[in-house]
């Protein structure tokens, strides 16, 4: 197979992965694969957090677990705006609304129970969890999936001017927001974008932005500046392609500034102070520093256990949090050696189902997990690249580790790429929502 058809189909045969393994090892049969059949696996399973992770692990414990498994997705919005894409909704190439995703067909085809709250309390005691109207759902097995919250950013400044420097690192009216500020600047004006240490969601996602923004401005507005101030010694991910990219296609707008260690946003004069000098722009775009969603690292009941006490440790046979039983922690929340993305969090999303799936029918959970991470980036409104790498279990330490010649960038962007990155998104949106 050819080596982008290969890629291209990456998304939904690994996806496929652990299903056509459990085909395999049991001898399953087209007629065994009616999902709606019991599978023998009986058990209640809450998840906190509808996005790639969360609504993946509901269908997939339904499509193989069957009947028998019955399965509540809590999650407060009715409609998900996939990250995924969403730098593009800055420069004006897609639309927030066609970044929208619903939960109706993990209602009708698969018969999940979604209800729309936060959940506000967990009480693994009882073995439950309470929500934010007030309603306690009991649970055999919990899986929390709720993405990142941020360690926020020193700010000084006026209310009105702190609240117009925007992350838009999760996508919804931040994103938006930071569209019109970017549409706003002249070919004189100075964007600002700064990047956390690792980790953070979507390694390559920062230099990505300051592509496509850079890309917008030289096209749009006939030039201007992006200036990246990345807190981290290098570029944390496809670093010849990003060097490529801002030292040739983008040579004339950006501008790479490594190890710069934010002490100060002044919101009033637009400025922000680094150990490396003062840097001011007309829009400043800050993402903070990462952590587990706040339910895990408010909690206080220990999940964040990881060794910067941000994330939460689990075992990656089952996802299963090393701090509590019964809690699984699946996506950019768990700390593991795979990176914090989509398609990671949804590979991630079928191995802990498998695993409850098969805690439920009394069987060994699977000892060889294998799962796989892509990220297709556009440098251009025409271009794009992509990193790929398959991870899996070593017994001897216990982690995933990177297989072969670990994560591989592709030689280079151009529009095939391009076109392989829309049906890369097509196929993992649609494994994960339809
Ligand atoms: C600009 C950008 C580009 C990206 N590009 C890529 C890419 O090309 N490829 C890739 O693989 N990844 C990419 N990512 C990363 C990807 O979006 C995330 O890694 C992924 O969404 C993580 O999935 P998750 O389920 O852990 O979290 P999310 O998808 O963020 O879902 C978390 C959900 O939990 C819900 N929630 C939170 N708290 C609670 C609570 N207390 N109760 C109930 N629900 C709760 C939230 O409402 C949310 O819906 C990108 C990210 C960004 C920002």
């Amino acid at each position: 197979m050819k080596r982008r058809n290969f890629l291209t189909n990456l998304g939904a045969t690994t996806l496929g992965l652990a299903f056509l393994q459990d085909v395999k090892a049991n001898g399953l049969n087209s007629a065994a694969m009616n999902f709606l059949q019991n599978a023998g696996a009986v058990g209640r399973v809450v998840v906190v957090g509808g996005g790639m992770a969360g609504t993946t692990i509901a269908k997939y414990l339904r499509l193989w677990g069957g009947a028998g498994m019955d399965v509540t997705l809590v999650e407060p919005n009715a409609t998900y705006y996939s990250n995924i894409f969403s730098n593009m909704v800055l420069t004006g190439e897609r639309s927030l609304s066609q970044l929208a995703f619903t939960y109706a067909n993990l209602k009708s085809k698969y018969g999940v129970k979604v209800m729309n709250y936060s959940v506000t309390g967990l009480n693994p005691g009882s073995k439950s969890v309470t929500l934010s109207n007030g309603t306690v759902l009991g649970y055999d097995r919990l899986v929390l999936a709720p993405g990142i919250d941020f360690i926020p950013i020193p700010m000084s400044g006026s209310t009105m001017n702190r609240e117009k420097i925007m992350h838009a690192w999760k996508a919804g009216t931040q994103t938006t927001t930071l569209k019109s500020q970017i549409q706003g600047m002249t070919n004189k004006d100075t964007f600002i974008l700064t990047i956390p240490k690792s980790p953070y969601r979507c390694p390559p996602g920062p230099y990505e932005r300051a592509c496509v923004v850079a890309d917008y401005l030289k096209n749009a507005k006939g030039g201007g500046k992006v200036v990246v101030l990345d807190a981290n010694d290098k570029i944390q991910a496809e670093p010849v392609n990003f060097g490529n990219a801002f030292n040739v296609t983008h040579k004339s707008i950006v501008t790479y500034v490594p190890n710069a260690v934010i002490s100060n946003i002044d919101a009033d004069t637009s400025t922000v102070v680094t150990n490396l000098g003062s840097f001011k722009g007309k829009v400043i775009n800050a993402i903070p520093s990462h952590k587990a969603g706040n339910i895990i690292s408010m909690s206080g009941l220990g999940l964040n256990n990881s060794a910067d006490a941000r994330w939460a440790v689990v075992d990656v046979l089952t996802y299963e949090s090393t701090a509590i039983p019964f809690v699984h922690i699946i996506g950019d929340s768990s700390s593991t050696t795979q990176p914090k993305a989509g398609h990671i969090a949804n590979a991630e999303a079928k191995v802990c189902a498998d695993a409850i799936i098969k805690m439920f029918q009394g069987l060994q959970v699977n000892q060889s997990p294998i799962t796989n991470s892509s990220c297709f980036t556009p440098i251009t409104k025409t271009t794009a690249s992509f990193l790929t790498v398959v991870f899996r279990y070593d017994p001897a330490t216990r982690k995933m580790m990177p297989t072969g010649a670990g994560v591989v960038e592709s030689n280079g962007y151009n529009s095939h790429h391009y076109e392989d990155m829309l049906k890369w998104f097509n196929n993992l949106m649609s494994d994960t929502f339809s």
